[in-house]
């Protein structure tokens, strides 16, 4: 699937964020993640070949801003050129995650209505505070694919109150890398059995590089973590 990053580097804003891919990748190559900076694929969107057809042909899923937030306030001003690609290309299916909820309407584009129905937006909740904080923000804003992503999930969390027919999905997972915290596969299937119960689809997507399951603490090296939450067979709808 692809992938479009229009902008690289982003600043950690809460305990999700510890150990945050993007700068340990970074790190690897001495580059410094806090700083922001437009990428050469920010127009990836309506790049074409030589032929004349789009790059990201017609129908894909984008995974968009991977590298940083999309909401992050360093991209203010580059915001409404890529909300307008996004329009140009609806086509094409955009899925964004982000810890900044809070500040989806900052530039947002004037003919947005009740949602360009080519975007999805994703809000990561690693705990109960920051659950409790960001998803009143994703239940009520005009957004028409919503989906709750807990990861990497760091406590037992009740997401109850938000969980309605809005929601697309809820994702779960661990955390990956040499410092991961401990995800346990009670928290799991807790927020299984509340979207069972308000029939929203549940995705177990990765179990981390340490899961606890029955009081037992697994190792689970990084290709293995994908296939054994899979393994689990625990996904809903
Ligand atoms: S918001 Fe996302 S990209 Fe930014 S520091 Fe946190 S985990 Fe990394």
């Amino acid at each position: 699937m692809p992938q479009w990053n229009p902008w690289h580097g982003c600043r950690k804003i809460s305990a999700g964020c510890k150990n945050c891919y993007v700068y340990r990748m970074d790190a690897r190559y001495e580059r410094d993640a806090s700083v922001v900076s437009k990428t050469l694929q920010f127009n990836l969107p309506l790049k074409k070949k030589r032929n004349g057809t789009y790059k990201i042909v017609s129908g894909e899923t984008v995974y968009t801003c991977f590298s940083s937030d999309f909401f992050l306030d360093e991209a203010d001003e580059w915001r409404p050129e890529a909300w307008q690609m996004m329009r140009l290309r609806n086509d094409l299916n955009f899925f964004i995650i982000t810890k900044r909820i809070h500040r989806f309407e900052v530039n947002l584009p004037p003919d947005w209505g009740d949602g360009y129905p080519n975007v999805t937006i994703g809000v990561t909740c690693e705990n109960q505070d920051r659950a409790d904080y960001r998803l009143p923000f994703l239940t009520t804003l005009p957004v028409q694919h919503k989906v709750i992503i807990c990861e990497p999930l760091l406590e037992n969390i009740n997401l109850t109150t938000w969980l309605s027919e809005k929601i697309e999905a809820v994702i779960v997972g661990g955390e990956s890398g040499n410092n991961a915290r401990v995800c346990d596969f009670e928290w799991v299937t807790g927020i299984r059995s509340q979207c069972i119960e308000k029939n929203v689809p549940f995705r177990f997507r990765q179990t981390g590089a340490r899961f606890i399951k029955d009081g037992r603490l697994y190792n689970i090296k990084r290709h293995h973590q994908h296939s054994q939450a899979r393994k689990a067979g625990i996904d809903y709808r």
